[in-house]
């Protein structure tokens, strides 16, 4: 076992509309697509198709939702073991509304989601150990991405920490005990409360987190590139120029493979400089899991 991914999995349940219906209105909508995702689900196939072995920790409902998701995670070889079932709670789903400039309305309901428990952590255990390197974000209980680090540390196993989405509870003692952090700008704004819009705020936030504490920061910046601070160096990569079709999952992607390369490499420049070409094939095309390359088509890409 290479990853093991703690976290979440939902269905997307996307409606293509002309206009919103208002209250009470009954519209028909032009087009309707199903398709996997979640964060911790996106990060897990990303890593997946790049050739790692990979653990997922996750929770879904027992319906054809949850059915469908266990498919996808088997399709990838990913192994389920513990990927269970959680009786009578639906699994985690968002229902998305996309117009035709783009624009969506999302709803996020974690259902099964919330049901992955420090317990679980503890029952998964033996396989755990056997996994390099540990990846969590935060669409799961914090108390269960707690433990999860704790076990980590204990066991002498990296974690990587994707504090998304944002929120201002995280615990900061925790944060300083992952190996790497890895926020986009927003999630370092929100964390840090500093403005992060150039580079140069960036860096200047990302440095007082490890002024506080925090190991190793890699911000991803969308078009901007990737920034990364330490106590010993600060870095940029520059984003690849390419044309952006959908961004939606970059951040996942970049996750996934960043996780895959370091395990394989132990290198963090270069780990981070492929996870971004990764990430910048994602943007190229539409959907999130579905616009993730495997590891022949992402070697072969010529950018
Ligand atoms: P998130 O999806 O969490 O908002 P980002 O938007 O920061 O994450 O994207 C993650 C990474 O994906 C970026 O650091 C960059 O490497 C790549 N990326 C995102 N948008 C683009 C883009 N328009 N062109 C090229 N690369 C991109």
């Amino acid at each position: 076992m290479d990853i093991a991914v703690i976290g979440s999995n939902m269905v997307d349940l996307i409606t293509y509309v002309d206009s919103m219906p208002k209250e009470g209105e009954t519209l028909e909508a032009s087009s309707f697509e199903m398709g996997c995702g979640g964060k911790g689900a996106n990060q897990a196939v990303a890593a997946a198709k790049m050739g790692s072995e990979v653990l997922m920790l996750s929770k879904v409902g027992a319906d054809m939702f949850g059915d469908n998701t266990i498919a996808n995670f088997k399709k990838y070889e990913i192994d389920t073991t513990y990927v269970e079932k959680v009786n009578g709670i639906a699994s985690g789903v968002a229902p998305i509304f996309v117009d035709h400039d783009s624009n969506n309305r999302i709803l996020i309901v974690k259902g099964a989601n919330q049901h992955l428990l420090p317990a679980d952590i503890d029952r998964a255990a033996s396989k755990i150990k056997q996994c390099k390197l540990m990846v969590l974000q935060l669409e799961i209980s914090l108390e269960t991405v707690y433990h999860a680090i704790d076990f980590g540390r204990q066991h002498g196993i990296p974690v990587v920490l994707n504090p998304a989405p944002a929120t201002k509870d995280l615990d900061f003692k925790s944060v300083c005990k992952c190996d790497f952090f890895i926020p986009n700008e927003s999630e370092l704004e929100i964390l840090t409360g500093m403005p992060v819009t150039t580079k140069e705020e960036v860096r200047e936030a990302s440095l007082f987190l490890v002024k506080k504490g925090v190991k190793q920061v890699i911000v991803t910046m969308g078009r901007q590139g990737v920034l990364w601070a330490s106590e010993s160096t600060v870095g940029h990569v520059e984003a690849h120029d390419v044309g952006a079709v959908d961004t939606t999952g970059a951040g996942d992607a970049f996750i996934g493979c960043f996780a895959h390369e370091y395990v394989q490499t132990g290198n963090l420049k270069e780990s981070i400089k492929q996870a971004s070409a990764y990430a910048a094939w994602s943007v190229t095309k539409r959907g999130t899991q579905t616009s993730y390359p495997n590891r022949l088509d992402f070697m072969n890409w010529k950018i």
